[in-house]
């Protein structure tokens, strides 16, 4: 909830050291532990997941750090550094699906789907802060819900693991928060390592960590934050999400993942719908090329995997159209100015874009952006670089 970029990643260094002795002053006792996890971007395979698809997230540098103690008397007492509403206290009956407690739900949700799943969670004194955008596209959401789910996982030795703790944040978000999400960005926030992208099957939640090392290479993948969020986001990620279903139940086949894109023209033939149609051909290529992105970094060329994001790009603005003029421009700018690739990422409608670009070359593309936003007279786009990080981990 803070600026993003440098000073922003050395942040959460300083939030590291804070939040224990944050906690104390404002619970006056010590925390039993600290723990972190990580916001997002998606490299490749968007609107994939909620079709059983291919994804390929990592992690970014930037954190929801959490400082955590048991309490033994049911309730929930939750606070966060980044807003100025202070405790917010839960008694056991509060703990409700939907119940309107605003930022409070993320945290409030996992201990809600812990209890739900039969798990022994007496209750929590939880103080957090975070550095990963919110609303950025960059899975604030997850990061609150997989920090939280981790630590109360280690405090009451519920010996969860992290496919287990994904899924259980997830719940949280669909159910309790009541926002209709996918698995991905737990699943990353989970489940990320250092130096890799996560190759997943959101089918059965099988992955793998893929070597994704920019800085040996001389790469640099930029995140390119447009700060716009056009209103439209909402209702269009379910009406993409039914269409989906829609084609996958005009095919016969259970989920839109059972098509591959040998199959892809042949499937389109059979469906007279013209937008359920290019839902379809954007979901089918799409996996294909997380496929193809995992080929060009096993085979260690990490360049060729540029092309691949543009093309993507091309996929979510023209089949699906889950794009905005200020991500298009990104895109075209980027790419214009020499980067090898480009692509919206996230939800689409604002957000944020990935820029694959030599690493020499970073501050040229990053000025053409700027440049391109400001003729155009959009708010200043925000650029960092996305660091393969590692995912959820106790601090302290
Ligand atoms: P994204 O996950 O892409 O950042 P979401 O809309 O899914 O966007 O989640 C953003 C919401 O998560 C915020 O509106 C707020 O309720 C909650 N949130 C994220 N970070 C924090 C934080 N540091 N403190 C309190 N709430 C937070
Ligand atoms: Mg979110």
């Amino acid at each position: 909830m803070t600026d993003i970029g440098q000073a922003e990643i050395a942040r959460s260094d300083i939030a590291r050291t804070d939040i224990a002795r944050d906690f104390r002053r404002l619970y006056g006792y010590a925390p039993e532990g600290v723990w972190a996890a990580p916001g997002r971007v998606n490299l490749i395979g968007e609107y994939t997941d909620f079709n059983d698809g291919f994804v390929m997230p990592l992690a970014l540098p930037h954190t929801a750090v959490a400082a955590v103690a048991r309490r033994s008397d049911g309730r929930l007492r939750v606070h966060s550094a980044d807003v100025g509403q202070g405790v917010v206290e839960l008694a056991p009956d509060d703990l409700v699906p939907r119940a309107d407690t605003g930022w409070a739900a993320y945290p409030a949700g996992v201990v809600w789907a812990l209890r739900d799943a039969g798990h022994p969670v007496a209750g929590a004194d939880v103080h957090l802060a975070s550095t990963v955008p919110t609303g950025a596209g960059l899975s604030s959401s997850a990061a609150l819900e997989v920090v939280t789910a981790l630590a109360l996982s280690e405090l009451y030795e519920l010996g969860l693991d992290r496919e287990a703790l994904a899924v259980l944040a997830q719940r949280a978000e669909n159910a309790f928060v009541g926002v209709p999400c996918g698995v991905m960005d737990q699943m990353a926030s989970a489940c990320c390592t250092e130096g890799h992208a996560l190759y997943l099957d959101t089918r059965d939640l099988s992955h793998r960590q893929v070597p994704f090392d920019l800085a040996a290479r001389g790469l640099r993948l930029l995140v390119v934050d447009t700060r716009v969020k056009h209103a439209l986001g909402d209702g269009a990620y379910a009406e993409r999400r039914a269409g989906c279903e829609a084609g996958a139940r005009a095919l016969g086949v259970r989920t839109l993942r059972e098509i591959d894109h040998v199959q892809l023209p042949d499937a389109l033939r059979r469906l007279p719908d013209r937008t359920i149609r290019s839902y379809v051909r954007h979901v089918v290529s799409d996996n294909d090329r997380v496929r193809r992105t995992i080929a060009l970094l096993d085979a260690g060329d990490v360049r060729a995997v540029g092309p691949v994001l543009t093309e993507g790009h091309a996929s979510l603005r023209d089949d699906l159209r889950v794009s905005c003029p200020e991500l298009d421009l990104v895109v075209a700018a980027a790419t214009e100015a020499g980067a090898l690739g480009a692509r919206m990422t996230g939800g689409g409608f604002g957000g944020s874009a990935i820029v694959l670009t030599e690493a020499d070359g970073a501050e040229t593309v990053t000025k053409a952006v700027e440049a391109a936003f400001a003729a155009a007279g959009f708010t200043a786009p925000r650029v960092f670089p996305a660091v393969p990080s590692a995912g959820a981990r106790r601090l302290a």
